[in-house]
């Protein structure tokens, strides 16, 4: 049955818009005032000092990184119009009002895990949405085949809470690699339960995988996870690179006084194995405890590094909206990154969206706007024309940029545990 216009402003209507948006601005002040406090709370007082910009290493420096991300969002939006580049002249559904196109959506499968880090999930646990409220293996489906064909989405990451709970997992990778349009589909995951998985969902067509892993110390493992489980998260990494994983990160979360002491044994992991060792600042979410004298930032731990590996060195950008700093070591199989989130953001190249496991699609990791794909495809029987017009109005209301790291501590966002990273 063909809808009209009443039809689209009924859905979009009564689709609800979650969360409150923040108005504080983001001012040189702010974020001098942070800064400072940063220094003062860190032994490595380098905040001041960072950044090697993606050209090759030339040094930035802090207060400039708002200037220069105005700038690349300006200069990127200009490129792409005087070249009228595919993605924003056939994608507008996603295509934003700064010309940032988003072809790579994060979908979470779960709420659920089997690990509770402290960094991640609250204390006193979340209320996990009833299994009814989640997405089912059709409504993933279409959302993504909707995506790939009119947003033009590339490449999808599945993620959670932990994914590897689901029982559909290998069944939802095999519909998403087939759809058409999709090149790339990985995963994250903490690797407790993926060995046993790994050959079915390689099989599936999975390409890529993220294995979280912040100790390599068994009891650091079980107070920073709250649970046992290194060797079989060991093993799952081991197996993901002997079975020919095309590639296979290790993401490790850097918290001061948990695993700061640990940067150079994940280092000398790399050397090794041909993996990829990721660097993560610590980021402020719903009930994880963030304090600005708990994060490591990417200046300090790259002075770290380079202390002892001198002969470190940035690897070029292959894309524009490459979220990691990656460097290689002389002599080692692996690569070690940065994801700088905190210190040096990345807004100005994002192309994510990410659907939640409740089906909202949420335009910013760190903005709490939201609208629910799940209630418009359940309640009000959209079509996919008129989630097109639902999902092109949230991506064109999406910001610049995230509210600046001073500010992010004190909003209102949901738990990690239910963003899924
Ligand atoms: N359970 C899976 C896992 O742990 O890999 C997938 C979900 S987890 C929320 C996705 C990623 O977010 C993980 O790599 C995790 O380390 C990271 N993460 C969680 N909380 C974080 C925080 N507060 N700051 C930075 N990264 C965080
Ligand atoms: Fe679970 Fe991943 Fe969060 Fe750890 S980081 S609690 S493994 S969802």
């Amino acid at each position: 049955m063909r809808r009209g216009t009443t039809s689209v402003r009924r859905v979009l209507k009564s689709v609800v818009e979650r969360g409150r948006r923040t108005t504080r601005g983001d001012t040189v002040f702010q974020r001098a005032f942070f800064v400072r406090a940063c220094a003062s709370a860190n032994p490595l007082p380098r905040w001041d000092r960072i950044d090697f910009d993606a050209d090759g290493g030339r040094p930035g420096r802090v207060e400039d990184d708002e200037k220069a991300d105005t700038l690349r969002t300006h200069v990127l939006s200009t490129k792409r119009r005087e070249k009228n580049t595919p993605a924003s002249q056939y994608y507008s559904m996603l295509t934003d009002t700064f010309g940032r196109h988003h072809d790579y959506l994060r979908v979470s499968l779960t709420e659920r895990c089997n690990l509770r880090c402290l960094y991640c999930m609250p204390e006193d646990g979340i209320d996990l949405a009833p299994k009814d409220d989640l997405l089912t293996t059709e409504e993933i489906e279409r959302l993504v085949k909707l995506f790939a064909r009119e947003g033009g989405v590339r490449k999808v990451r599945l993620t959670g809470g932990e994914p590897t709970v689901r029982k559909d997992l290998v069944d939802i990778v095999e519909r998403i690699t087939k759809i058409d349009g999709i090149e790339h589909v990985a995963m994250t995951t903490n690797g407790i339960a993926l060995k046993s998985k790994l050959d079915a969902l390689k099989r599936s067509g999975l390409k890529s995988i993220n294995v979280s892993l912040d100790s390599l110390v068994k009891a650091k493992f079980e107070f920073m996870t709250r649970r046992d489980g290194l060797e079989k998260v060991l093993n799952s990494i081991d197996e993901a690179v002997r079975i020919g994983i095309e590639t296979v990160k290790v993401n490790v979360v850097v918290v001061r006084g948990q695993n700061d002491d640990e940067l150079l044994d994940f280092v000398k992991f790399a050397k090794d194995k041909p993996v990829n060792v990721r660097f993560i600042e610590y980021m402020p979410f719903n009930g994880n405890k963030w304090e600005t004298r708990k994060m490591v930032s990417y200046a300090e731990m790259f002075d770290t590094i380079q202390n002892r590996y001198p002969s470190i060195a940035r690897i070029p950008d292959e894309t524009k909206s490459e979220i990691g700093k990656n460097f290689q070591i002389d002599g080692f199989k692996g690569t070690v990154s940065f994801v700088t989130s905190m210190t040096n953001h990345f807004c100005g190249g994002c192309n994510r969206l990410r659907i939640l496991a409740d089906g909202n699609l949420k335009v910013c990791l760190f903005g709490n706007a939201e609208v629910s794909l799940r209630d418009a495809m359940r309640v009000d029987n959209a079509t996919d024309d008129e989630l097109k017009t639902i999902v092109e109005g949230a991506v064109k209301r999406k910001k610049a940029k995230h509210a600046g790291m001073e500010n992010l501590a004190g909003m209102e966002n949901r738990s990690m545990i239910r963003i899924g990273g």
